[in-house]
């Protein structure tokens, strides 16, 4: 059963540097973009009430609120939906806040990245500190009360010191939540092809990320997911689907779905999906070894981990005799541990996430 839509809003004022994901300064497309993204909704959604809606980017906040009104009115809104915006904070001000509070949105996400202006200017982002404490406090003013900010570690010229100083920045805000990402140079983006100064190594980044959990941690965070740190209980529900491999639709540019037991994803080139929103460029349905696999690599990035009575009756399977080689090795080596027939990641785990979930795969 579809629990969750995310969609996918691909413009951005510029290009930041690090960025690869699939967005674009285009605004002047922006009109017949949210017309053919109407009609994938339109012609994909089955009307059923979803637990969780996620408009990301680009900067979703580059539309205006009518705009938004106009894709929200496409679904069925019930009471306790958890309906996500992504934002870049020098694109909203107050009046966007409390005309935003009266649609279903409740729950915003920011990408901050660093409090450091010189940082911010070197990594190409448009906002300055100063923007994100003000559009903080206009949220909450507008009555936003579960707030999520986006952090990057290994930042050209971030010191562990400086990291650290912006959580405790952050969390003094009394923000909700709050996700960090270790800065990867991918191919596509602006600093693949002018390598910054004095990046982080990846034994620096570690180093980083480990000092980000104690300071978190110190300050009532729970470390729910790799990424993902949360106050008060207030993870991110849609976020949490995912990683509990349930099924959700993807709406727009390059998004991934999950429907029926068959992952696609939309088109990546704007003119195609333009042309024809309903298009996929991959769709595949999942034999019952790869949703395994996928439960089994979603799982182990959060804490609550692997239940082994649950993965055993949903695919019929002993787990632990299945797995029982890996399982071993990665306990022996103190990476992975079992409480309570719950299989999770340690903390020296996590680190080398990748090869321990590479090793699930068949
Ligand atoms: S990082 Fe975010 S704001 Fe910057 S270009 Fe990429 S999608 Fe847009």
């Amino acid at each position: 059963m579809v629990k969750s839509a995310y969609i996918h809003i691909p413009f951005c004022k510029s290009k930041c540097h690090y960025c690869s994901f699939v967005s674009f300064p285009v605004l002047e497309r922006k009109g017949a973009y949210i017309n053919a993204l109407k009609n994938q909704i339109k012609s994909e959604y089955g009307g059923e009430a979803l637990e969780t809606l996620y408009f990301g980017g680009g900067t979703p906040s580059l539309l205006s609120v009518k705009e938004l009104e106009g894709i929200l009115k496409l679904f069925t809104i019930k009471d306790g939906l958890e309906v996500t915006l992504e934002l870049n904070p020098e694109t909203v001000g107050a009046e966007y806040f409390q005309s935003l509070a009266r649609t279903p949105v409740n729950r915003l996400s920011i990408g901050v990245q660093s409090f450091d202006d010189e940082i911010l200017r070197c990594i190409g982002r448009r906002h300055k500190s100063s923007d994100v404490f003000r559009v903080v406090e206009e949220a909450r003013c507008a009555g936003f009360n579960n707030i999520s900010l986006d952090f990057i570690y290994g930042l050209p010229n971030q010191t562990e010191e400086s990291f650290i100083s912006d959580l405790k920045c952050a969390a003094s805000l009394g923000v909700e939540h709050i996700s960090l990402y270790g800065l990867k140079i991918e191919e596509g983006c602006f600093f693949y092809s002018q390598m910054p100064q004095n990046i982080a190594d990846e034994e620096m980044q570690a180093q980083m990320y480990l000092s980000a959990i104690d300071a978190l941690k110190e300050r009532g965070f729970e470390h729910y997911e790799i990424s993902n740190f949360a106050h008060g209980g207030k993870f991110s529900r849609h976020n949490n689907n995912y990683w509990k491999n349930q099924e959700y639709y993807g709406f727009g540019l390059a998004a991934h779905g999950y429907v029926n037991g068959v992952r696609y994803s939309n088109p990546i080139n704007l003119d195609d999906y333009l042309e024809n929103p309903l298009r996929k460029d991959f769709s595949r349905q999942l034999d019952e070894q790869e949703k395994l696999e996928e439960e089994i690599f979603l799982g182990l990035r959060l804490k609550s981990g692997i239940n082994v009575d649950f993965i055993n009756a949903k695919f019929n399977i002993d787990f632990a005799k299945k797995y029982k080689e890996v399982l071993s090795k990665y306990m022996l080596t103190g990476h992975i541990e079992c409480k309570n027939s719950v299989y999770s990641l340690t903390q020296s785990g996590i680190l080398v996430s990748n090869t321990i979930l590479s090793e699930f795969l068949e």
